[in-house]
């Protein structure tokens, strides 16, 4: 028996990357899955993780930013499910910029997708985990902007703060109600969007700034999609009963150094 089994677990931002990795190891602990995303290619992992582990997984075709594709991502999962146990709010953007070059679009959209996409597909849920007196809610916020930041991430760092903001404030209001709310802050992780900011850094030598994150990190590289899964898997899962309101770190130590130069 998996730490999931018996559970029906919704993950958005499912079509790659961390989500794939966080769909990947639900499905292996047992979960029925609710998949949303955009990509239509998020359909073929649902069959994947049929055939490998016996689950049932279902693709919803779903922009977090607009309220009504939460809704009905909700509404279609009971349909065929009956239950939400766990809500993995983990779809994201990040895009580059300067500060002072900054549009308001860029900045809007990553409140639109990082921020208000939480906000509605936790409120999209809630009322399903209140009704049942139970549930789990995991948050992907970042170790940037709650923790540390480099330059051009003013908009991603932003919303992923606010991110933590709102884990506590859930966490607070709904204990009540048997449901557990925390963060996950993961450093860099190799996924496309890792991918996309080292192309961003030095269009000429992505690969260079991919090595200069993992030369930088005490664990000497970056996470794997999987094990930012495992995380989220303990976080959904019985063992976290008594865990809520917190963030946990998940960055390889990138975060630990306070200087590049002593004892070195
Ligand atoms: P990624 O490779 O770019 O994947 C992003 C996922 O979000 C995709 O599945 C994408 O699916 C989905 N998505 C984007 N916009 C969406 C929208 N409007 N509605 C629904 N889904 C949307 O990114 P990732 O690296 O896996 O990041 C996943 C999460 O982890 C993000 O919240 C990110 O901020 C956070 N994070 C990542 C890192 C890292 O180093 N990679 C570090 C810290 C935190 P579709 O395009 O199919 O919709």
């Amino acid at each position: 028996m998996g730490k999931l089994s018996g559970k029906v677990a919704l993950i958005t931002g499912a079509s790659k990357g961390i989500g794939e990795g966080i769909a990947c190891v639900y499905a292996r602990e047992g979960a029925d899955l609710i998949l949303c995303a955009r990509s239509e290619s998020t359909k073929t992992l649902c069959e994947e993780l049929m055939h490998a582990y016996g689950i049932r997984a279902q693709f919803v075709r779903c922009d977090v930013s607009r309220m009504e594709d939460c809704r009905e991502a909700v509404r279609l999962g009971m349909e065929q499910f009956g239950r939400i146990d766990v809500l993995v709010s983990n779809a994201g953007v990040c895009r580059l910029g300067s500060f002072l070059d900054a549009s308001e679009e860029d900045r809007d959209h990553h409140i639109d997708v990082n921020i208000k996409g939480t906000w509605n597909i936790a409120q999209a849920v809630l009322p399903v985990m209140v009704e049942a007196h139970s549930g789990r809610i995991v948050i992907m916020s970042s170790v940037t902007g709650y923790m540390v930041a480099d330059p051009g991430e003013a908009a991603y760092a932003l919303s992923k703060a606010a991110l933590i903001g709102l884990t506590k404030a859930l966490a607070r209001e709904f204990a009540k109600d048997g449901i557990c709310v925390n963060a996950i802050c993961p450093g860099y992780v190799d996924t496309p969007m890792a991918q996309s900011i080292a192309v961003q850094s030095n269009a000429e030598d992505p690969a260079s700034v991919t090595q200069g994150i993992a030369a930088a990190t005490p664990l000497g590289r970056l996470a794997t999609p999987e094990e930012v899964g495992e995380l989220a898997a303990f976080l959904g899962s019985e063992e976290a009963r008594y865990i809520t309101g917190t963030q946990v770190v998940i960055d390889g130590g990138s975060t630990l150094p306070e200087t590049i130069s002593v004892g070195s």
